[in-house]
């Protein structure tokens, strides 16, 4: 479903501090996190996702020497041109550390993709949604496709993790365990504060204000933590 009426370009100015470019690729392939509506901006028409993404590129100025590209989706969904685009601007504009989401099935496509940014000296970040690390909740309920409960294992292809917090059955030790679990495999953590959508998973308002009240305040000015409270707080979406 194509929607050019997001925002596509953003800078996030707090911790880290990076431009962020949504771009749109062919669809996540995955697709059946029952949480998600996102996969929604995609495009078949390569040509079309193509020129978008190209004019969205066409906004990084390398200000902050970091660049983060999400999709809706995973890397590999982007077409090759778009991807091509990505490592020029990245030279062009001197980026040295550039971030890119994927989910668990495409872990196998990582190592090319380092390969071929690290070969012009750019670092990559690849940026997993695990939602928790408690693997019952996260496949039976959240039917997310990760067929490995180990957070080390999980980590061993990736860099930072999304958590996903404020559902039902989510408790403050849950969630500072998926935290603390999170920042001890991972470089980075973010997390995702569940918000209405189209599917039927919903928000939780008392473990919302859980999270508010007791562990907000201890993580929200962790280096390593990013927390959105609305899924628009990057600026992007
Ligand atoms: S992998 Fe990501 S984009 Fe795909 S359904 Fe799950 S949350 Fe949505």
């Amino acid at each position: 479903m194509e929607n050019d009426s997001l925002t596509r370009y953003s800078e996030i100015t707090e911790k880290n501090r990076r431009e962020i470019v949504l771009l749109r690729g062919a669809g996540c392939k995955w697709r059946r996190c029952a949480f998600c509506d996102y996969h929604l901006d995609f495009s078949s028409d390569e040509d079309s996702n193509f020129a978008l993404n190209q004019e969205v590129l066409g906004q990084v100025t390398g200000k902050y020497g970091r660049l983060e590209v999400i999709n809706s989706g995973s890397f590999v969904d982007l077409d090759r041109r778009t991807l091509g685009r990505i490592l020029d601007i990245s030279i062009e504009k001197k980026i040295t550390e550039i971030h890119f989401e994927c989910h668990w099935i495409h872990r196998g496509a990582v190592a090319a993709l380092r390969k071929a940014f690290e070969a012009h000296g750019i670092q990559t970040k690849i940026k997993i949604g695990v939602e928790t690390f408690d693997a019952l909740y996260r496949e039976q309920v959240l039917l997310k496709g990760i067929d490995e409960t180990s957070p080390a294992k999980i980590a061993a292809c990736f860099d930072e993790v999304c958590l996903l917090f404020g559902l039902d059955g989510q408790t403050e030790a849950s969630m500072r365990c998926d935290i603390e679990t999170g920042l001890a495999y991972f470089e980075r953590v973010c997390i995702n504060i569940m918000v209405e959508n189209t599917t039927r998973i919903k928000p939780s308002p008392p473990v919302i204000d859980t999270f508010m009240k007791k562990l907000y305040p201890v993580y929200k000015d962790d280096g390593r933590v990013d927390i959105l409270l609305n899924n628009t707080d990057f600026g992007v979406g």
